[in-house]
């Protein structure tokens, strides 16, 4: 199963895609993660995208989809994956999509976690990350209020866009998530069987 999440800052994606990992047995491809290695290691695409990160901006649409490529190409890739704040932009989207297409894969399902700024902003207050300050938070709300969020029409045409209530406990909310993941699957099968 290859499933996409979408979802803004602090809206509990990370949290959320643990247990779904444990669940599906999929590779988590979170180009948040990849970054945070690639500038640690101190690397071409780690030093491109400091400055962005460090500013709450996205980075530039060749550089995330570079490190996606590569990723993708490893074979733990073929029984499935999960992106984690990937595709961010339209233009990621359709690389993605290009992507798959060339290695033959579909791609199953777009879950949006759907959390209002206010809970965004209360949730984060205690994380600590230093690209949580309030000036760098606003302007990672705005990348994703402006750029991201368009790309859940970009899904919704296609028929793969599901919409989760991330409000409520971690048990709560995972729990929808399962849901909608089992009845996709039940369709899929009950289709399978229609053929
Ligand atoms: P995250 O851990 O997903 O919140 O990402 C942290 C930061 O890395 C973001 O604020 C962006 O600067 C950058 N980033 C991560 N994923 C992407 C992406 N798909 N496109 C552009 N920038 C990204």
């Amino acid at each position: 199963m290859r499933l996409i999440f979408i979802g803004p800052p602090g809206a509990g994606k990370g949290t959320q895609s643990q247990r779904l990992l444990e669940y599906l047995g999929i590779p988590h491809l979170s180009t948040g993660d990849m970054l945070r290695q690639a500038v640690r290691e101190q690397t071409d695409a780690g030093l491109m995208a400091a400055p962005y990160m460090d500013a709450g901006q996205l980075v530039p649409d060749d550089i995330i989809l570079k490190l996606m490529d590569e990723r993708l190409s490893r074979s733990d890739c073929h029984q499935g994956a999960l992106f984690d704040g990937f595709p961010r932009t339209l233009a990621q989207a359709r690389g993605l999509d290009q992507m798959l297409q060339r290695a033959g894969l579909p791609l199953d399902i777009v879950l949006e976690l759907n959390v209002d700024d206010a809970e965004v902003i209360r949730r984060l207050a205690g994380r600590g990350r230093h690209d949580d300050k309030p000036a760098v938070l606003a302007e990672r709300l705005k990348a994703y209020w402006k750029t991201t969020r368009p790309l859940l029409d970009y899904y919704r045409k296609k028929g793969l866009l599901r919409v989760i209530d991330g409000l409520g406990t971690t048990d709560q909310v995972f729990e929808r998530i399962r849901a909608v993941l089992d009845a996709a699957g039940h369709r899929r099968q009950e289709e399978l069987k229609a053929e």
